[in-house]
C-alpha cells in the first residue's frame, strides 16, 4: 500500500467506487480507495439494482438521468458488462393527487429533454401486462428505468478508475483519520498509514462510525429492507419482451422480472431502523433474517396489484440495511468545518444517483465548484443542529413516505416541532400554522378561529389560500408584522472586512447606515449568493440572505475568510420583526424615539434604535415592496419587542402575517428568490442580478473575469413575469414555457398574487423569443394555460410607497 496518495476514498461501494473513477476521468491518477473487505461489501451487494429518473427535485433527476446514461460509456470503456436491462418503468397513480404529480413531473421532463410519456389505464395494460389496473387513474412511463447487475456495475467503476491510475486496496481497515496541521489527513488502518490530501467517506453503512473519527456527526441512519424473487411464471416468461418495472406508489411497492420470475420490494409502514447503535464492524457480506411478517400488509396489497404474483412460489428473499439522510437525498460535498474532507455518503438509491454523486464530488474537489447547483444534495442542507434523535425518527417518515406523493406545499411532522424561535407559544396562540426551515419553525400562515390548524398538501390552491389574502389584504391596507427569523444571518468585523466584502461579494459595499444588495459570484461566474449587505460601523457589517442555506454560505466565507476579518454566523442570535404596509412607520414611530420620518430614515437606511425597551437595528427595506421595517434585535428580546409593537399595531389593524403571504407579496413586485429565480444553475446575467454587479469597482472580486465575458457574450436566457389564465393551480417551478408549440422556457417559480388578484408566473425564456407583448403557454398539471408577459409590477411600480 503506497502511504500517500491526493486522494483516499473510505470504502468500495458503488459510491466510493464511482467517485474514485470520476477522480481520475476528471484527470487526477494520484488516487486511491481503502475497503475494509472485498468490493460491494456494504449495502451494494444485495441491492435489487433497479434505476429510476423520476425524483421530485429536478437537479436530483438530472444527476439520476447522467448516473443511467453512463452505465453504457462504462461498459464500452472497461469491457465489462454492468449486466443493463433498459426495459423501462412505468409509476402508477390511483388517486387524483398522484395523477397530478405524475403531470408535474412529466411536464418538467419536456425542457429537461427527458422522453416520458402518460399513459391510460388500457395503454399499462400493453406496457406492463402484470398489472391489475383497476383504481388506477393513469401512469407515466420512462424508456430510462430498468436495471443492472450491482457488483458487475461497482467492478466495473473499479476497472475504469484502475486503468485511469487510481489504485484500490482490498481488505484494509480505516480505523483513524486524523486532521494535520497542513490541512492533509492522516488516515490510519491496519495495514499502515496513508498520508492524503483529501479524505472522502464513502462509508456507506459504516459512515456514521467513519464520520466519528474525524470528529463529524453526518445525519443517516441505516434502515431494513426487504424484496422477493418469485419462482418462475409463465405469464412473464412467455412474453417475447421483458416485463418493465412497475412502480406502485398506492401499494409501496416496486416490481420488476428478475429472470423468468418477478421480483418486488416494499417501503413498508412497520419499517425497521437498523442498528441505532452503530453499524457492527463484523458486519459482513451478509443478510438479515427474512421477515415477511412487517411487509404482510403490503404483499396482500401486491396480489391485487399483480395478481400473478399470488399463484408464484417464492424463491429467494433479500433483505438488508441501507442507508438514508433525513430527507433520503444523498450527503455529497465539504463537510463543514473540516478542511479537505468530503462526504459521499446517505446516499439510498447507489444505482440511479452513484454516477452523478461520483461526477459532483469530484468535480467539486477538482474544478472547486459542481456544474449546477447541487442544495439537494449538499451536506451542508443540514446544519450543526442534527443529532441522531433527529435523524432516526425523520429517517423513518422518509423511509415510509419514500412513495407517497411529494407535495409542493407539505410540512412533514416527524421531529417536530425541533428548533424555535422564542415566538412560538405566542404565535401558537394566535393560530400559527408553522413550517419548517433549516429544522427551525417558521410560521406559513395564521387560522382564524374554527379554521384548520394543518394546510392540505397539494398541487393546486390549498386551505391556506384564504389566510394568504387576508394577510396580504392586512399589508397593502394597513400594516403587518411578520418574523424575520428566517434570514441566514452573519456578523462581519474587522478594520479588513470593507475590503473583504468587496472581493467577496460582486456589488457595491455600502457606506457607514446604509444597505445595499449583492450577487456572490462563484470563480466560474454562477450565482452562489444574493446578500444584503448593511455597514452599521466602518468595520461592522450584518449580511443578510437565505435562512436555509446559511450553512452552504457559510462555509464559503470560511474558506475564503482571510485573518483579520472576523465572521459570526448570527442567525438565531439577532432575530426580529418586519413590519410592512402604509400604517408601518406610524406603529414604528409611536415605540421609538428616534426620527423615522421618511426624510430623517431614507429607504435603504440602518440605524441602531430603542424600540419598546430593546436595542434594535432597523433597516428601511421589506421584501413585501411596501413601506417597511426591518427590525432585529438579540434573541433574548425579542418578545419584548413583540409585545411593544403588537399593544402599538393592533389599534391600527395590525395582523401578523407568514410565509405563505410573503411569497404572494413579493410577487406584486416581480422579486425574484433564492434557489427559485436565483441559483447556482443560473450566471447573474441569466437573472437580471447583473443590475447590481459593479463592473466598475477596483477590487478584483471573484467571478469577475467570468461575470465580465458573460455581460459581453450576452444571456441566452431573460427573465420574465407572466399574467397567467390559471384556475385553481398556479405555477410551482419548473412548468414548461410554450411557445408555438415549441418549449421555450420554463417557470423558476409561481403563484397567486392576492393584491392584484392574479396567477404570475416568473420564468427564463430563451432570449431570441423574448419581446414587448410575449403571449405565451404555460403547462401547469397536463394544461396548457395561456400566460401573456407583463412588464409593470401590479403594485408600487414607480416605488413611491416603497421608497416614500
Ligand atoms: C435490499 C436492498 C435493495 C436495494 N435495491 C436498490 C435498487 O434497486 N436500486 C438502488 O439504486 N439502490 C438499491 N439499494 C440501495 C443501495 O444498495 C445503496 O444505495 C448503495 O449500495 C450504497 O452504496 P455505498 O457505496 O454508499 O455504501 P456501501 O455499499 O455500504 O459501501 C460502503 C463500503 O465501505 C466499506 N467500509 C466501511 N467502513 C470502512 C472502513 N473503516 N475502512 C475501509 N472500508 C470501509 C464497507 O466495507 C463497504 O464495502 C438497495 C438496498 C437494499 C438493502
Amino acid at each position: 500500500m503506497k502511504n500517500h496518495s491526493q486522494v483516499c476514498v473510505i470504502g468500495g461501494g458503488v459510491v466510493g467506487c464511482s467517485v474514485l473513477y470520476h477522480l481520475t476521468k476528471l484527470g487526477w491518477s494520484d488516487v486511491m480507495l481503502i475497503e475494509r473487505s472485498e468490493l460491494t461489501s456494504g449495502s451494494t451487494w444485495h441491492a435489487a439494482g433497479g434505476f429510476h429518473t423520476l425524483n421530485g427535485d429536478t437537479n436530483m433527476a438530472a444527476l439520476q438521468g447522467y448516473t443511467i446514461k453512463l452505465y453504457k460509456e462504462l461498459e464500452e470503456l472497461t469491457g465489462m458488462s454492468c449486466g443493463l436491462h433498459h426495459v423501462g418503468g412505468v409509476t402508477l397513480a390511483d388517486t387524483p393527487e398522484r395523477m397530478d404529480m405524475l403531470k408535474a413531473e412529466r411536464a418538467k421532463h419536456r425542457y429537461m429533454g427527458l422522453d416520458t410519456q402518460i399513459l391510460s389505464p388500457a395503454e399499462i395494460i400493453e406496457v406492463a401486462p402484470a398489472t391489475n389496473t383497476a383504481g388506477l387513474l393513469g401512469g407515466l412511463y420512462d424508456p430510462l428505468d430498468g436495471h443492472l447487475d450491482p457488483s458487475g456495475t461497482t467492478h466495473a467503476y473499479a476497472r475504469a478508475a484502475r486503468m485511469n491510475g487510481a489504485e484500490i486496496q482490498l481488505h484494509t481497515k480505516v480505523i483513524e483519520t486524523n486532521w494535520r496541521t497542513d490541512g492533509s489527513w492522516e488516515v490510519v488502518t491496519d495495514q499502515g498509514t496513508v498520508i492524503a490530501e483529501h479524505v472522502v467517506n464513502a462509508a456507506g453503512l459504516w459512515a456514521r462510525e467513519v464520520g466519528a473519527m474525524a470528529g463529524v456527526y453526518l445525519p443517516l441512519h441505516p434502515m431494513e429492507h426487504q424484496y422477493i424473487v418469485t419462482d418462475d411464471i409463465a405469464m412473464i416468461y412467455e412474453r417475447d419482451t421483458e416485463h418493465p418495472h412497475v412502480m406502485d406508489p398506492g401499494g409501496e411497492s416496486y416490481l420488476r422480472q428478475e429472470g423468468r420470475g418477478l421480483c418486488i420490494g416494499f417501503y413498508e409502514q412497520a419499517c425497521q431502523p437498523w442498528a441505532v447503535d452503530g453499524t457492527p464492524w463484523d458486519f459482513g457480506h451478509e443478510l438479515l433474517p427474512d421477515n415477511l411478517d412487517k411487509i404482510t400488509d403490503s404483499i396482500e396489497f401486491a396480489y391485487r396489484r399483480f395478481p400473478a404474483l399470488k399463484k408464484a412460489g417464492v424463491k429467494t428473499v433479500i433483505h438488508g440495511p441501507f442507508t438514508f439522510a433525513p430527507d433520503g437525498n444523498p450527503l455529497v460535498g465539504p463537510v463543514p468545518g473540516l478542511r479537505n474532507y468530503w462526504s459521499a455518503c446517505g446516499v439510498m438509491a447507489g444505482f440511479s444517483q452513484g454516477g452523478g454523486v461520483g461526477l459532483t464530488l469530484a468535480q467539486w474537489m477538482i474544478e472547486g465548484e459542481p456544474e449546477r447547483d447541487v442544495f439537494a444534495l449538499d451536506v451542508a442542507r443540514f446544519g450543526s443542529w442534527t443529532t441522531p434523535g433527529y435523524t432516526l425518527p425523520k429517517v423513518i417518515e422518509n423511509y415510509q413516505t419514500r412513495f407517497s406523493v411529494t407535495y409542493p406545499n407539505e410540512e412533514l411532522p416527524a421531529a417536530r416541532p425541533f428548533r424555535t424561535t422564542p415566538m412560538y407559544d405566542i404565535q401558537d396562540q394566535l393560530g400559527a400554522v408553522f413550517g419548517q426551515q433549516f429544522g427551525l419553525e417558521v410560521v406559513n400562515f395564521f387560522a382564524h378561529g374554527d379554521e384548520s390548524r394543518y394546510e392540505t398538501p397539494s398541487f393546486r390552491r390549498s386551505n391556506a389560500f384564504a389566510a394568504a389574502a387576508r394577510e396580504v389584504k392586512a399589508v397593502r391596507e394597513s400594516v403587518g408584522i411578520n418574523e424575520v427569523q428566517n434570514f441566514g444571518k452573519f456578523a462581519v468585523t474587522g478594520a479588513a472586512a470593507r475590503e473583504w466584502l468587496d472581493w467577496i461579494m460582486a456589488g457595491r459595499i455600502p457606506e457607514e447606515g446604509r444597505m445595499s444588495l449583492t450577487p456572490m459570484l462563484s470563480p466560474k461566474g454562477r450565482l452562489i449568493g444574493d446578500f444584503t449587505v448593511s455597514c452599521l460601523a466602518e468595520d461592522e457589517f450584518q449580511l443578510t440572505s437565505s435562512y436555509g442555506y446559511q450553512a452552504v454560505h457559510e462555509r464559503w466565507l470560511r474558506q475564503n475568510l482571510p485573518d483579520g476579518v472576523g465572521l459570526e454566523n448570527i442567525s438565531d442570535k439577532r432575530t426580529g420583526f418586519q413590519i410592512a404596509g402604509p400604517l408601518a412607520r406610524h406603529v414604528l414611530s409611536g415605540v421609538t424615539g428616534a426620527d423615522v420620518s421618511a426624510e430623517a430614515f431614507r429607504f435603504f437606511d440602518v440605524k441602531r434604535m430603542v424600540v419598546g425597551m430593546c436595542d434594535c437595528i432597523v433597516q428601511r427595506v421589506s421584501y413585501t415592496g411596501d413601506l417597511g421595517f426591518e427590525i432585529y434585535t438579540d434573541a433574548a428580546s425579542q418578545r419584548a419587542l413583540w409585545h411593544a409593537l403588537w399593544a402599538q399595531g393592533k389599534p391600527h389593524g395590525m395582523r401578523p402575517f407568514g410565509m405563505r403571504a410573503m411569497m404572494s407579496l413579493r410577487l406584486d413586485k416581480f422579486f425574484g428568490s433564492w434557489l427559485n429565480e436565483y441559483s447556482p444553475d443560473y450566471t447573474a446575467g441569466e437573472t437580471g442580478m447583473d443590475r447590481f454587479i459593479v463592473f466598475g469597482k477596483k477590487s478584483n472580486f471573484i467571478g469577475r473575469q467570468v461575470a465580465e465575458a458573460q455581460r459581453a457574450k450576452g444571456a441566452k436566457r431573460k427573465p420574465v413575469v407572466f399574467e397567467v389564465d390559471a384556475l385553481d393551480a398556479d405555477v410551482i417551478a419548473y412548468e414548461p414555457v410554450w411557445i408555438n408549440g415549441v418549449v421555450r422556457g420554463f417557470c423558476t417559480s409561481g403563484g397567486y398574487s392576492h393584491y392584484a388578484q392574479k396567477s404570475i408566473a416568473m420564468a427564463l425564456v430563451d432570449a431570441e423569443h423574448v419581446n414587448e407583448d410575449l403571449e405565451v403557454e404555460i403547462e401547469i398539471l397536463g394544461d396548457m394555460r395561456s400566460a401573456r408577459r407583463i412588464t409593470v409590477s401590479p403594485f408600487d411600480p414607480d416605488g413611491q410607497r416603497m421608497r416614500g
